[in-house]
């Protein structure tokens, strides 16, 4: 039996990894669940999967959980906070730890997963953003191995020859190309997008997700972050990296080699297949997901991405050039945005200004500790909070 702690259990990643796991009882086992509020739904997946520890944000809540625990699921630990987050992480009987915490939440806990020498699926990309070289250095230093789950890191890694290694040019690579569904503002005028509501935002065309990674979609910050992920998860410079809009989302992403042949990945739209594909490697095994219908799809298509209505992407690519502090800059700024756009309280087309604003400002050191990333994480966010009372005031 595999044994596999769940970080941010009762999210739409957790709740997926944990279809997949029922599909497969004889396989594994739950050691750890997280959440940081939703007790509700901790509660009864706690009764379904029985885990060794269950851990929620705030201490209160915890015993809350523990009590209603005690007749239904008594052996269920229940923890609170940081230290349970580290618990969860590192815990013995976890051959696999799913770090699925949205936002910089999700360094330390996944950080703590890595150091113990975890195999790490990896969905928090806003981890590897913030603290990318030092979070692939403590990979290689605590041998680690780390799965992507985003899917088109997912696909890109299995397109490649093999794990994860020293850059792409020795596998041969020349280029990697990331797919982007173009969100549910693809075709919207640029000048209504003032107008733009998070109802509106968080309905993507092609994939259910939380609320942050959807509006994330839907500036293009998604694609942004995730070419920052690409650059350190295969270390890829900034000029290997190729984005293009395929709203399909049939293509995960492909792979271009120095004989110019290309591979792709392709699977239906359903975070199931690639969360099964690191479950399971280097196996194989079933995910719940349907057989692609070639003919149903009749036609695959794929476009530029437009800068001028989603200047999110370029901003991601600038963060890269300036290295350093700039990817935590840009990650901390869009998640006070976002969350403020989300709250009524920001317009949509005024993410990318604060995420720009703060990567002028206050992006600029070179070689950052962790210290300095959290440090620097914790400025921006005050930064960005007085931009946007500024901005309502
Ligand atoms: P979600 O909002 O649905 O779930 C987030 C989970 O993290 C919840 O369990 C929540 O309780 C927990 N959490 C949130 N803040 C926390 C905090 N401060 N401390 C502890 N726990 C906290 O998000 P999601 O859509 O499942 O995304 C999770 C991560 O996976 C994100 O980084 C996202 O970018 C990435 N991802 C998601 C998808 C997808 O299809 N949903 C696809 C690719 C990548
Ligand atoms: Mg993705």
């Amino acid at each position: 039996m595999i044994g596999v702690s769940l970080l941010g259990a009762t999210g739409s990643i957790g709740c997926n990894t944990l279809d997949v796991i029922s599909q497969h009882p004889d396989r594994y086992r739950v050691v750890a669940l997280t959440a940081r509020t939703n007790l509700t739904r901790l509660r009864s997946q706690c009764e379904c999967y029985r885990p060794q520890i269950a851990v929620l944000a705030d201490a209160d809540s915890a015993r809350a959980l523990a009590r209603q625990l005690r007749i239904t699921a008594p052996e269920v630990t229940v923890l609170a906070g940081a230290e349970g987050l580290q618990a969860a992480a590192t815990h013995p009987d976890a051959d696999q730890v799913m770090a699925a915490i949205v936002g910089a939440a999700g360094l330390m806990p996944t950080l703590a997963a890595v150091q113990a020498g975890k195999r790490v699926l990896l969905a928090n990309k806003e981890a590897l953003v913030m603290a990318g070289d030092l979070f692939m250095q403590a990979v290689r230093q605590h041998r680690a191995t780390v799965l992507p789950i985003d899917s088109e890191h997912n696909a890109i890694f299995q397109c490649l020859p093999r794990p994860i290694t020293a850059g792409l040019a020795p596998q041969g690579v020349r280029q990697i190309t990331l797919t982007a569904s173009g969100g549910p503002f693809l075709h919207r005028p640029q000048h209504t997008f003032a107008t733009i509501t998070p109802a509106e935002a968080c309905a993507h065309p092609k994939w259910q997700m939380g609320k942050k990674i959807s509006v994330d979609s839907a500036s293009l910050m998604n694609k942004g972050l995730e070419v920052i992920e690409a650059h350190y998860l295969f270390q890829a410079s900034a000029d290997q990296i190729q984005v293009v809009i395929h709203p399909q989302s049939i293509v995960h992403s492909l792979v271009t080699y120095a004989d110019g042949s290309v591979l792709a990945q392709l699977s239906n739209p359903d975070m199931r297949t690639p969360i099964a594909h690191a479950l399971a490697w280097p196996e194989r095994h079933t995910a719940g997901v349907t057989a692609l219908d070639l003919p149903a799809l009749a036609r695959l298509e794929f476009a530029e991405p437009d800068p001028t209505r989603f200047p999110c992407l370029a901003l991601a690519y600038a963060a890269i050039a300036a290295a350093g502090d700039a990817p935590a800059v840009l990650n901390a700024a869009n998640e006070v945005a976002v969350s403020h756009f989300l709250q009524h309280r920001l317009s949509f087309s005024a993410i990318p200004d604060i995420i720009e604003t703060c990567l002028t400002r206050l992006a600029g050191s070179v070689s950052a500790s962790l210290g300095d990333l959290l440090e620097t994480d914790q400025r921006t966010r005050r930064y960005a909070e007085q931009y946007v009372a500024r901005l309502s005031g």
